[in-house]
């Protein structure tokens, strides 16, 4: 969890506190979120051997179809705006 937490803090000192407000706030999309979460996971992985909730793993792999249409719609669907449209 702390290599978890750690990646998050350098992404955001990395880049500029409005660009990460676009992969970590409410307006950021599916896509924006699920590579921020999976850097800081993989990361995790390699310094740890383990990926901070494994449990998630499953229910993506569960869920995976429905996932990928939703990563087509809002890719399909993007605003201008750098990582895409809405989470929500
Ligand atoms: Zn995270």
């Amino acid at each position: 969890m702390l290599v978890h937490e750690t990646a998050h803090r350098q992404q955001a000192l990395a880049m500029a506190p409005e660009k990460y407000q676009a992969i970590s706030g409410p307006e950021r999309s599916l896509w924006a979120l699920t590579i921020r979460e999976e850097i800081a996971d993989c990361l995790a992985d390699r310094v740890t051997g383990r990926v901070t909730q494994e449990n998630v793993r499953a229910f993506v792999i569960e869920n995976e179809r429905a996932f990928w249409e939703r990563f087509t719609h809002e890719m399909l669907t993007a605003s201008n705006k750098p990582f895409g449209a809405s989470c929500r």
